[in-house]
């Protein structure tokens, strides 16, 4: 009896069903488009078509100019593409807006600046600063500077600002003796937690922190205001619209940020789909501040239709470069003292704190983002997956080691099998200024697999793109695919920088679409050119897939659209 009770349901079902779809059908027929996109070269999975319809922001029709044409009323706006491209638009899962905004206010050199040439531009904006007046800016690195840098470089000519200069990685910071003078820091100061303050042969502080070490400095620099805050990320969201990008993952967010993008959303000036990833430090190592839970409980009055406050960000290293931050598995190449305490960098958080962390976040459905260079690192925050899938089940929350520059090939296979994602970050697989800092602390054997998106997507891991900007001075997704595809400087030529981990075309342009979108469980709204998908397009000057790949870094943006929205326009820029 009850079996048949069930058959008898579903068959009832499956008529509602039928009766369902023939009213769909009908619908469909009465469809009108509010845009309509013509005589253009649209991507979709399905090869290229010529136009495309959509109605209330969702893609309604594709095909060719007669297939859309019965969506057209007299009310809807046709635009001709004129053999344009048009592409989904693409995704940047690691990226710092507010903060590259507030840089452009700051005294800024080129990256791999000369000491003359950083002394120089300091003495400039020396002249633009009250006495007194702290001065901010960046990037240095120690190759470019020739030594070891120091406060006196600092104070010969910035000798009353308190002056302190983010290097190019975002993790140390170089600051003259009056900035030491007002943050207090003596050669009687302790190492911070997570953090190292350089010293001389006499234990005087040289004015470089490292890690943790460097906010004993930046926390005494006055913040921005929360009007210089909307403007700094109205801009930064601005530039990134510029280059098609439609979605993206604020990758360190406070209550700062979030009321920066609420008020941007008042405003309806909030065009892309955000994720924010909200900064936490457990209490042992802030010593006690109550911030960041006060963030994390307060989360929730920020959130909008295009801001989720949904993710949480850890820091457990920090950079391989010459301060050797990067938590590794085996000595840097060249540690002075192989068996000393710093020979494999600066693991910041025990196992045990994280794995807690980890788990109590997973089962709250936020996801985590790890800041996670080395592969010690990277290990650790597999582990704590590891905990936390055994303590929830799967939660669906795709937890992302980012940076992953180095990876021991075991610990890939173990983040597909926690499906974990691997946010490969930042641009930096090109040869930069920063390479030649790297090479030299990690050695030419570990460079073979440096960032290792090929080991990672083969493994059949989720695997997604992230800028890091402004930790890298340019948001450009288009410099980023065609380098993921020939790891040579743009245009090519010159050296291939770890040739084994270069990836297909297909695949380049995968991280920055569906998968990202996968990765903010998103993928039933965008990622693809689709009838049903939201239109979050780019159209582009240029086919990617039918020019040479070394011609991609040049591709000009015409028009970025968000949910049917023309959110940038290049001819009206
Ligand atoms: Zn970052």
């Amino acid at each position: 009896m009850k079996q048949f009770r069930r058959h008898a349901l579903a068959a009832a079902v499956s008529i509602a069903a039928l009766g369902a779809t023939a009213a769909l059908t009908a619908a469909a027929a009465q469809d009108q488009a509010d845009m309509i996109l013509t005589n253009g070269d649209i991507v979709t999975p399905k090869g290229s078509v010529q136009a495309m319809a959509v109605e209330r922001g969702v893609i309604i029709g594709l095909g060719d100019a007669s297939a859309v044409d019965k969506y057209k009323t007299g009310k809807t706006k046709v635009i001709d593409l004129k053999g344009a491209t048009v592409l989904p638009g693409l995704h940047d899962m690691h990226v710092h807006p507010m903060g590259a905004g507030l840089a452009q206010l700051q005294c800024r050199f080129p990256q791999g600046s000369s000491l003359a040439t950083v002394q120089k531009t300091l003495a400039g904006c020396v002249k633009e600063h009250t006495k007194g007046e702290w001065i901010t800016g960046g990037q240095w690195d120690a190759t470019s500077i020739g030594s070891p840098p120091n406060r006196a470089m600092l104070d010969k000519v910035a000798p009353d600002n308190p002056v302190v200069l983010t290097d190019i990685s975002g993790h140390s910071a170089w600051a003259n003796s009056k900035a030491l003078e007002v943050a207090g820091v003596t050669a009687k100061t302790p190492n911070p937690p997570g953090g190292i303050i350089e010293r001389d042969a006499k234990g005087e502080p040289t004015g470089v922190f490292r890690e943790a070490g460097a906010n004993m400095v930046r926390s005494k620099v006055p913040p921005a205001t929360p009007e210089q805050n909307v403007k700094a990320l109205k801009w930064a969201l601005h530039k990134m619209l510029s280059y098609g990008i439609t979605s993206l993952t604020d990758a360190a967010v406070g209550e700062d940020n979030m009321a920066a993008y609420d008020e941007l959303s008042k405003e309806g000036e909030l065009k892309q789909r955000v994720v924010g990833c909200i900064m936490w430090r457990p209490s042992a190592l802030t010593g006690g501040s109550p911030m960041f839970e006060t963030a994390i409980q307060r989360r929730n009055l920020y959130k909008t239709a295009r801001f989720s406050p949904s993710c949480i960000k850890i820091f457990l290293d920090g950079v391989p470069t010459d301060g050797h931050t990067a938590a590794m598995l085996d000595p840097y190449a060249d540690a002075k003292n192989p068996k000393g305490p710093r020979a494999k960098g600066l693991l910041m958080m025990p196992q045990k704190v994280l794995s807690r962390a980890v788990t109590r976040f997973d089962k709250e459905g936020l996801t985590v983002k790890f800041h996670a260079a080395g592969d010690a690192a990277v290990h650790e925050a597999l582990n704590a997956i590891e905990a936390a899938r055994k303590a929830n089940g799967p939660s669906g929350n795709l937890h992302d080691p980012g940076h992953n520059s180095f990876v021991k090939m075991s610990d890939i296979k173990r983040g597909r099998a926690l499906a974990a994602t691997f946010e490969m970050s930042p641009y930096i697989w090109y040869p930069n200024p920063i390479i030649p800092d790297i090479k030299k602390a990690i050695g030419p054997e570990r460079m073979k697999r440096w960032i290792p998106v090929k080991d990672a997507i083969d493994s059949g891991a989720l695997v997604v793109p992230g800028s890091d900007w402004s930790v890298v001075p340019s948001v450009d997704p288009w410099l980023a695919i065609e380098t993921l595809v020939t790891r040579q400087k743009p245009g090519g030529g010159g050296e291939v920088l770890g040739a084994q981990e270069r990836i297909t075309l297909k695949q380049a342009m995968d991280m920055f679409t569906v998968n990202s979108a996968v990765l903010m469980k998103h993928r039933n709204l965008v990622g693809t050119i689709e009838p049903g998908m939201l239109a979050d397009l780019v159209v582009t000057d240029r086919d990617p897939y039918k020019i040479p790949v070394t011609d991609i870094h040049n591709t000009k943006v015409k028009m970025t659209i968000i949910n049917g929205e023309v959110v940038y326009r290049a001819d009206s820029d």
